[in-house]
């Protein structure tokens, strides 16, 4: 969850390292901290806070080394402190480190090495790594080999001895212009540029630099100097790196004259839907393609079951999703938590597909289900945004979602950019069964109308931060829809909880009758999400059931819903809209509110407290 930086070249390290710190702070920030070799030893500047906090104390170093390396923390061992930021130096002053991920057996190394007489400085697991690589190193004889330095031997010999996870980058004192770089669970991206070499946690902390990277995997250690690098492995094994090219510029990853990520995310959502669905429907006009399933359409065809794993925003798409391919497709479909999944070890039905959704590709939880059901022996797909990413690569197959980075923390144009994947496969493989010729051109057709109606959605931006503004002094709120739009009740809750720390839940409409009416009163709020279908009647009389309790009422309507008079005390208007669109158009007002009520209460809403973006640690 943290970020890693790390460069070697020509130019000052500092500037470069501290620039993309910044590009990394929305992976978590409780403090920074930077390390850059010069004058035969590491000079360290550490502090508790954003990167900001951490410029000053660089310019005190006047750092001026070409080789460093910089971190943003998101702690796990050990509080938010100075002293358990990284970079950690080794107490013998030898090997400087950072890290991505949890040390597991973290203590019984510490025993050793307390034994050998290293010392620590902080609480971390970090710090314990970083000296055990020292230990190593310092019994390493130097070798004639450049490339298998003690200086790599010390950290294979260490991570050998590491249970858990990492992503992690070291320097050695006696080794300059040298970085060694390693991951096991957590990403790092190395960047080949002219002169220079980088590596990363997260590509756009490097793309102002290089759009040639190479992304390294579980098990992998690259050695990097400013002309050259080279790739082994845990066991010694040579690798033969392959050079991607990153699609995306850093123009794509600054707020072009928005106030927020956010802000930029949800207003470019009907853009993020056309390059998600562009190129993805057939000739005829009658169903989805897609590229990469890597699975011929009658193995499709022959599954009776799908399993969909995920956590957070990703699992409400996929719960939408679950509503839509039973409904076209008829084909049983379970949701789980990715969390959950992979420890309970439920019975499986045999003839399953499995699909996982992650914006980033890097969620931890959802990595771990997804090798979960491969070592059953299922096939699984994966849906995610990040190209290159690690679930990518170890899936069977997939669907990227083509939109381009997502930099705020609470995710808007991932999430409908997966509804519409969800949608289109529910046509896809309805297509395959039961759904006729028409249907399926019914169904395209409505999903290219998606973008504009989504463009609709967005006029109500000034409306909806005028209800913003006068809902701001609530402490609760429900957020209650049904069928399809009940997962959009969960992310309406999530969203304004991740970012306005309101507290929020989401239920079924009808549910609210079994517990939650209790919370009702003029003090508890609740949105409605509604459409003109089968269910308009039903939630009607839910939201009767809490104007006669006195709770307020923020109603989001599809146009031709006629709603009692005086029903609702703020209503929303969206389009009318296909089935199959329904859930991606009546987002767009809950991420708004979200968004209006977390600026009204001057939340820090590109990154939010206690949270980071793709969550890399279990
Ligand atoms: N476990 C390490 C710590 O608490 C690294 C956490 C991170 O991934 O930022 O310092």
């Amino acid at each position: 969850m943290c970020g890693i930086v790390g460069y070697i070249g020509k130019q000052k390290a500092a500037g470069i390292i501290l620039e993309g710190l910044k590009r990394l702070e929305y992976r978590g920030y409780d403090s920074t901290g930077i390390a850059i070799w010069q004058d035969g030893h590491f000079a360290v500047a550490k502090k508790v806070g954003r990167v900001a906090n951490l410029e000053p104390e660089t310019a005190k170093h006047r750092f001026v080394g070409t080789c460093g390396m910089g971190h943003t923390r998101w702690a796990t061992h050990g509080g938010v402190t100075d002293a358990n930021a990284h970079p950690h130096v080794s107490s013998d002053g030898q090997i400087a480190l950072i890290h991505n991920g949890v040390i597991e057996n973290y203590s019984s190394m510490k025993k050793f090495l307390l034994d050998k007489g290293y010392t620590f400085k902080s609480e971390t697991d970090t710090e314990v790594l970083c000296n055990l690589i020292a230990y190593h190193y310092a019994k390493e004889p130097e070798s004639t080999d450049p490339d298998e330095s003690r200086f790599v031997i010390s950290v294979r010999k260490t991570l050998r001895h590491a249970e858990g996870t990492y992503g992690i980058v070291v320097m050695a004192a006696d080794h300059p212009g040298e970085l060694v770089t390693a991951r096991k669970g957590s990403p790092l991206i190395l960047g080949i540029g002219d002169g220079e070499s980088l590596v990363a946690s997260d590509v756009a902390a490097i793309v102002s630099r290089t759009q040639s990277v190479v992304y390294l995997k579980d098990g992998e250690i690259a050695h990097l100097k400013a002309n050259t690098f080279s790739i082994t492995t845990l066991t010694a094994g040579d690798v033969s790196p392959v050079i991607d090219k990153v699609t995306w510029s850093i123009a794509d990853a600054e707020l072009n004259g928005y106030a927020h990520f956010m802000e930029k995310e949800i207003f470019e959502q009907p853009l993020a839907l056309e390059n998600a669905m562009r190129g993805r429907f057939s000739e005829d006009g009658s169903t989805a393609l897609f590229g990469g399933l890597n699975i011929s359409a009658n193995e499709f065809r022959g599954y009776d079951r799908f399993m969909f794993l995920a956590c957070g925003t990703a699992l409400h798409a996929c719960m939408v999703t679950e509503h839509l391919i039973e409904r076209f497709a008829r084909v049983p479909v379970e949701c789980d938590y990715a969390s959950e999944f992979r420890y309970r070890n439920m019975p499986l039905f045999r003839n399953t597909l499995f699909f996982v959704m992650s914006q980033s590709g890097e969620t931890i939880d959802t990595l771990g289900a997804m090798r979960e059901a491969k070592r059953k022996g299922y096939k699984v797909l994966a849906i995610n945004n990040v190209v290159g990413s690690t679930i990518a690569r170890e899936a069977d197959g997939g669907i990227y979602q083509h939109v381009g980075p997502e930099v705020g923390v609470a995710s808007t144009k991932a999430f409908t950019s997966q509804l519409l994947i969800g949608a289109m496969l529910a046509l896809y493989i309805g297509r395959m069964r039961d759904m006729s010729f028409s249907e399926g051109v019914e169904m395209v057709q409505a999903l290219k109308r998606a973008p504009d109606l989504v463009r609709v959605a967005l006029q109500q931006a000034d409306h909806i931060r005028g209800i913003a503004q006068r809902y701001t002094q609530y402490r609760d709120m429900l957020f209650l829809g049904r069928l399809s739009l009940f997962p959009i009740a969960l992310e309406g809750a999530l969203k304004l909880k991740e970012i306005s720390y309101i507290h929020a839940e989401g239920y079924p409409a009808a549910e609210m009758k079994h517990g939650p009416i209790a919370l009702i009163s003029e003090q508890c709020p609740s949105v409605f999400l509604v459409s003109s279908g089968e269910m308009f009647n039903k939630v009607v009389s839910s939201m009767q059931e809490i104007k006669a309790r006195k709770g307020k009422v923020i109603a989001v309507c599809t146009e031709s819903c006629k709603l009692p008079e005086g029903l609702a005390d703020e209503l929303i208007v969206i389009p009318e809209c296909h089935e199959a669109v329904l859930p991606i158009v009546a987002t767009i007002p809950v991420q708004l509110l979200s968004y209006y009520m977390a600026v009204e209460l001057h939340r820090d809403v590109d990154k939010p407290r206690n949270l980071a973006k793709s969550v890399t640690v279990e």
